[in-house]
């Protein structure tokens, strides 16, 4: 078949869930046997997300081919169990700097250059670089920002080029907000109204509009909705607040969103998705009354995003071990030696949070202390594994002074120090250890336990290693490397096989737990904090 393009563009206000019910949407499809990618075309000037700090845009995810991405990316992967790259990501940024190279290879020909059409002539080009590989039956692309934003103009235009191109190979679904106005008891829909114009006006008529409420939309404001715009009065879909984004899929096929994409896309229907596994997974989230409690030490614990991806890893790996999550996170610049056994008792396991500087190490070395000196499942990812290695050598190997020369550039005892390639770098953006490497486990370590192999490959995101040098004094006190990079040698996992579970990995299992297909290492975390809460209880 044709390759089919999806557009997804957003209304009235930001943070609406565009990624989800793109997500969703690509989720139905899939089940139904097709080949589905979505991309995110993002309207600001950095090239990627990797230098953006956490407050300005949650987790930076990181895809296979070692791409920094939008987060949005982490929940196409989970929901669609399709590996992004870095062409699922593109943003205006990076749009300039193809264009203005060229321009200065005068692969322009002396033409003046213009946003229309140079600018909109490669995000075209980047819109259909996923579809002309063939691999995909539809390439849904979400489109960042709000419509009436200058900065998503140029990204519009070329949507409404597309559209005109493709004809009946694409589709436009619009995402709108419907706000309840408490105080006259009122669902009001002017501002899907006003924000369809904007479309309108720079020449896109959306094909199916999904509305976000928070109360169930009436059958007649759906219809007025679909008359004001233009639209369908059964492509006019709501989508309702629910107590899970997982539950978003099945929201959008009871509404038949799967069949009108199809049916406007020019395919007839035929069955139903199968969502066989997505419902068990469901039903499991559902039926589960006994909680796991886990906490998370981090420094950005009073943003949503910034651990999207462990958040999610932690759900499905406590789902499918038949538990409610309760994740409560704490903050590290808060946590000490004296008040650790306070804060972190109540636990049944505890994740040491990734990371970057100075700030809230010393909470990060406290807790890590108290959980491996009172046996508490921990898990430390990245910079939590880094600090799992400092805490050791200072408390079990005597070494008082180890550090990270991340913290520390002149320590004593650099047990943690600068990868060899990373030394003569100097650009921040795109310069770290990045995406999937292999990995091999030691055959009787925890880790190859989990996997149910000694052959792996996770994402990375780093500048700095575990210190070779080292390795033989832990491994002699009883902290094992059970993980290596088999062309590099780098050490990728550390363990304390004396202990219940106490592992640290330099690499990120989180970005590849998707719900279909969890991170084998989280369940075994789980799994692990499950049986230690029981023997407690006992
Ligand atoms: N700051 C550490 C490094 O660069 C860890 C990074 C991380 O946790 N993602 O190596």
């Amino acid at each position: 078949m044709e390759t089919k393009y999806i557009f997804v563009t957003g209304g009235v206000v930001s943070s609406l869930g565009k990624g989800i019910i793109s997500s969703s949407l690509a989720c139905l499809l899939k089940a139904r046997g097709y080949r589905v990618t979505i991309q995110k075309f993002d309207p600001y000037i950095n090239i990627d997300p990797g230098t953006l700090n956490p407050y300005e845009h949650g987790e930076c995810y990181v895809t296979v081919d070692g791409h920094e991405a939008d987060l949005d990316l982490g929940h196409y992967e989970r929901f669609t169990n399709v590996r992004t790259t870095r062409a699922n990501n593109v943003t205006t940024g990076r749009i300039y700097q193809s264009v203005i190279d060229k321009e200065r290879r005068g692969d322009y020909l002396g033409k003046t250059v213009q946003i229309v059409p140079h600018i909109t002539d490669e995000i075209k080009r980047n819109v259909k670089m996923l579809g002309n590989t063939g691999n995909f039956d539809f390439i849904i692309t979400e489109i960042g920002g709000t419509v009436g934003d200058i900065e998503s103009l140029p990204f519009l235009e070329s949507v409404r080029q597309l559209r005109w191109e493709l004809g009946q190979n694409s589709l436009c679904i619009h995402l709108t907000y419907v706000p309840y106005i408490a105080a006259a008891k009122e669902l009001k829909t002017k501002p899907t109204q006003h924000s369809v114009k904007s479309l309108q006006e720079v020449g896109i008529q959306p094909d199916v509009l999904v509305l976000r409420t928070e109360k169930d939309i009436p059958t007649d404001m759906r219809r007025k909705i679909a008359l004001f715009c233009n639209v369908a009065p059964d492509s006019v879909i709501q989508s309702i607040d629910v107590n899970s984004i997982y539950k978003v899929p099945l929201k959008m096929h009871e509404q038949h969103l799967d069949e009108i994409v199809l049916r406007k896309t020019g395919i007839t229907p035929e069955g139903e998705p199968d969502m066989g596994a997505w419902l068990e997974f469901i039903h499991k989230m559902d039926n589960a009354t006994e909680t796991v409690n886990i906490g998370l030490v981090g420094k950005y614990v009073e943003l949503q995003d910034a651990y999207k991806s462990i958040n999610e890893a932690l759900f499905h790996a406590s789902t499918y071990a038949g538990r409610k999550l309760n994740l409560v996170s704490i903050h590290s610049e808060k946590i000490n030696n004296e008040n650790a056994g306070e804060l972190l008792a109540g636990f049944d396991g505890v994740v040491v949070a990734p990371g970057f500087g100075q700030r809230g190490i010393d909470g990060k070395f406290a807790a890590l202390r108290w959980c491996r000196e009172n046996d508490v499942p921990t898990f430390g990812i990245c910079l939590g594994m880094q600090c799992m290695v400092i805490e050791f050598a200072r408390n079990v190997l005597g070494l008082t002074e180890a550090n990270s020369t991340e913290m520390s550039p002149h320590t004593a005892d650099n047990v943690i120090d600068l990868m060899e390639e990373q030394k003569s770098i100097s650009n921040l953006g795109g310069t770290m250890r990045l995406g999937a490497f292999d990995c091999v486990l030691r055959p009787e370590s925890l880790a190859a336990k989990a996997y149910g192999t000694t052959e792996i490959s996770e994402r990375h995101r780093h500048r700095f290693e575990f210190n070779e040098e080292y390795r033989t004094r832990f491994e002699e006190a009883g902290m094992a490397c059970v993980g290596e990079n088999p062309a590099t040698k780098l050490v990728e996992v550390v363990e304390i096989p004396d202990k219940r579970w106490y592992v640290g990995t330099q690499y990120h299992p989180e970005y590849s737990s998707t719900v279909l297909s969890p991170s084998p290492l989280f369940a075994s975390f789980i799994n692990a904090a499950v049986e230690y809460h029981n023997e407690k209880k006992k």
